[in-house]
């Protein structure tokens, strides 16, 4: 069977959900395709092990989707404080007082409510499948992957493993890190794997839950504290869960991922800094290789990439799908303007647009997170105080400290000023392994 839309979205991640759902609200006609099914929210189950720091941009943007008062009736955790600082031991660390190198932003001295959300993938992606599901002119297509896509000078067909045929002005590829369209349209990667892994922890600690998500530098790699809501139906009443990031060598984490539940949160709580709560259980593990990789163009004829299809980032600031929805906001924003001016929708001049306003936005945070990797992960005692008067320099600057606590959360884009200067003189890690 053929069926005829505008265009058609690969993958209902949370970055292909919130462009359908912004394409529909623009009138385009949309198949949403994905090879799961829907996702599913209790308020009694466990959070999801995946979690995500929604800055402020993008719960803007998502309040525009009509999906924010969905994803915020189910659980979020909002956050107003943030703590970074060196938790290394070194011969210069006795120089030091220990507060000296940690830098705290905070959402009083920004004048805002809150700096952003600690939110679980599964229930942002729910809200967003439901709100891109209302929309009369979105068609979603679960439980089917994409097999082939054929294109000439008119059109795109997608054919899905159903054998369904999806003909197509547009197709857009926002299936993740592996997208098979990026494959599909001839597009190749530039890849750099990190010595580090993450292992991510579901856990419950003691006590209520907290407005402040904190992560201690180590040379082996970042542990990072995320709040989550509080317990319920636990014997004890002043419970929450919280989501742990160890960032470390893939052996080391191979060890912990095993360990039995006892010793791995005794282990965690000895490791961790003194700011962790009481651990009190775990309730699952999981770890990733990670790796930093762009395609080297974003679309390729009919086809255009957005969100982790395009490029994937060191998670350790939380930043991904930021990004994603920076890129999607951007599609469906050019996309609406072709269609009031009645153009085709794959030109390669609108595409190129796409790509002229995104790239570099997408890769300076590339470049932000690598230098945060390279300062922070070796043992060299001037880098160690180097990095530790920086962060000590950056909690009595409340100009610049500002500024980065703006770009973090998405209200400014690192575009212009101080920031661009400093992210265009950062060093390469020269530590990485680059497959290409
Ligand atoms: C440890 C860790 C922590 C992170 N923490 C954060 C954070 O705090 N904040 C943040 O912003 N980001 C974070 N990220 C990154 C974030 O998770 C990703 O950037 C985000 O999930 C990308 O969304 P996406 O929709 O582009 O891709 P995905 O989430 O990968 O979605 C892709 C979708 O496509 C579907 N699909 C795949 N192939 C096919 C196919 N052939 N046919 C049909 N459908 C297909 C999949 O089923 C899936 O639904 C973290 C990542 C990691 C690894």
């Amino acid at each position: 069977m053929t069926e005829q839309f505008d265009i058609v979205v690969v993958g209902a991640g949370m970055v292909g959900a919130a462009l359908a759902t912004g394409l529909g609200q623009s009138g385009f006609s949309v198949a949403l395709v994905d090879r799961e099914t829907a996702p599913v929210f209790d308020p009694i189950q466990d959070p999801d092990i995946r979690v995500s720091a929604i800055s402020a941009g993008s719960e803007r943007y998502l309040r525009r989707l009509g999906a924010w008062g969905h994803i915020d009736g189910m659980r979020t955790t909002p956050y107003t404080r943030l703590a970074v600082w060196d938790d290394s031991i070194n011969p210069l660390s006795s120089l030091l007082p220990r507060r000296l190198n940690r830098t705290t932003f905070s959402a009083t001295e920004l004048g805002v409510s809150h700096l952003g959300h600690i939110v679980e993938n599964r229930v942002t992606q729910k809200a967003l499948w439901d709100s891109a599901a209302s929309q009369a002119s979105v068609s979603l297509m679960q439980d089917d992957a994409v097999a082939s896509i054929q294109q000439d000078s008119r059109q795109a067909a997608v054919t899905l493993a159903s054998g369904q045929v999806l003909t197509c002005q547009l197709v857009v590829g926002a299936d993740g890190a592996n997208s098979v369209v990026r494959s599909l349209a001839g597009i190749g990667t530039s890849r750099d794997q990190y010595g580090q892994h993450a292992l991510v922890a579901s856990v419950r600690v003691a006590g209520a839950p907290g407005d402040i998500t904190w992560q201690a530098f180590h040379p082996s790699g970042p542990r990072a504290f995320l709040p989550l809501h509080a317990a319920s139906g636990v014997k004890s009443q002043s419970e929450s869960w919280a989501s742990l990031v160890w960032y470390d060598a893939p052996d080391v984490l191979a060890r912990l991922k095993t360990l039995p539940d006892r010793d791995f949160l005794s282990e965690v709580q000895t490791a961790f800094p003194e700011e962790l709560p009481a651990l009190t259980h775990v309730a699952a593990r999981a770890s990733f290789p990670i790796a930093r990789q762009h395609a080297h163009h974003y679309s390729h004829n009919r086809v255009v990439l957005a969100g982790d299809a395009a490029h994937t980032i060191n998670p350790l600031a939380g930043q991904g799908v930021n990004l994603g929805f920076q890129d999607a906001e951007c599609l469906q924003s050019l996309l609406h303007e072709a269609k009031r001016a009645g153009d085709d929708l794959a030109t390669g001049r609108l595409l190129d647009r796409y790509e002229q306003r995104r790239r570099p936005a997408n890769t300076r945070m590339m470049l932000a997170m690598d230098a945060f990797y390279y300062l922070f992960s070796n043992r060299i005692p001037p880098v160690h105080l180097i990095r530790n008067l920086g962060l000590g320099l950056a909690q009595r600057v409340p100009f610049a400290r500002n500024q980065v606590a703006r770009y973090a959360m998405g209200l400014d884009d690192g575009s212009s000023g101080p920031l661009q200067a400093w992210l265009k003189a950062l060093p390469k890690p020269p530590f990485m392994t680059r497959h290409l």
